[in-house]
């Protein structure tokens, strides 16, 4: 069976994890040997890519679910990546449309210079699927300060099917967008006590993964709260209540999902300045 990886190059979210980089804000890549995908290219997505030797020209999609910097500033540079240095046609960009066209008050957000050199442009919503190297993504609902916010579902007909909430809230029927997920990836940015609106904190993360009963939750894009409280002592209670192995991400953590799901670590390149001159 051929597995899928997820690299998660940044686990922060939030605007003070963000300028602080307490936590990194690259965003998740996703690959197997037909996929390269990039999801939500915050601050830091390219240089924490070529960190871990992951190559951005590689990228053949880049996803981003909604206009806020810590999941779209870095997508035109990842453009610029998946294009060869803007040489060639390539590549899918998929967003929503205040990050594609812009709505007036903002955007958009990658550039039509950036557009235009891309293979396919898609505009997101709930709903919207379309199919990658035989990988079906959707757009899922959401309730989020950005009322164009959308999550995603990937089904890879090798391992089956991925969900990532992106940012949201808890709401009612959110559970039937991630219905028979592997694994379910969830933006659980404060922790208990302390929620806010458009977020989740892990008691509503807990009654999300109670519905949906994947193989293992995985929570990650942490505020600063949450930092501070500790991102594995708070998902420990979306284990406890719901009985589904549940991980706190961590920057650099790899996730290879095959029969099973294993949680690694990235090796980071140590490269001297000549050594990388030498091979790049
Ligand atoms: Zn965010
Ligand atoms: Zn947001």
């Amino acid at each position: 069976m051929d597995g899928v990886k997820l690299v998660f190059l940044g686990t922060g979210g939030g605007r003070f994890a963000t300028i602080t980089q307490k936590r990194r804000t690259g965003g998740i890549r996703l690959i197997s040997e037909k996929l390269n995908i990039h999801v939500d290219p915050g601050p830091g997505a390219l240089i924490y890519s070529l960190e871990a030797g992951l190559n951005p020209q590689k990228i053949k999609t880049v996803i981003v679910s909604h206009r806020h910097p810590d999941h779209y500033s870095n997508a035109e540079v990842l453009v610029e990546a998946m294009t060869r240095g803007m040489l060639k046609k390539r590549g899918i960009v998929a967003a929503p449309s205040n990050i594609l066209s812009g709505n007036g008050e903002t955007g958009p957000a990658i550039s039509t210079y950036h557009q235009n050199m891309i293979e396919k442009a898609i505009t997101l919503k709930p709903g919207v699927k379309f199919t990658v190297d035989k990988t079906k993504i959707s757009g899922t609902k959401t309730v989020h300060s950005d009322p164009e916010t959308v999550g995603f579902r990937f089904e890879i007909p090798e391992i089956g099917a991925i969900g990532y909430t992106a940012d949201t809230e808890y709401f009612e029927g959110i559970e039937k967008e991630y219905k028979g997920v592997r694994l379910l990836i969830l933006s659980v940015m404060r922790p208990t006590g302390s929620p806010w609106k458009g977020h989740m904190t892990p008691k509503e993360a807990a009654k999300l993964v109670e519905d949906v009963k994947p193989e293992m939750a995985v929570a990650t894009h942490f505020g600063m709260k949450m930092i501070y409280s500790g991102p594995a002592y708070e998902v420990k209670l979306i284990e406890n209540t719901t009985g589904v192995p549940t991980i706190a991400a961590f920057d650099g953590m790899k996730l290879q999902i095959d029969e099973k799901i294993t949680i690694g670590k990235i090796k980071r390149k140590q490269q001297s300045t000549e050594d990388f001159l030498k091979h790049n």
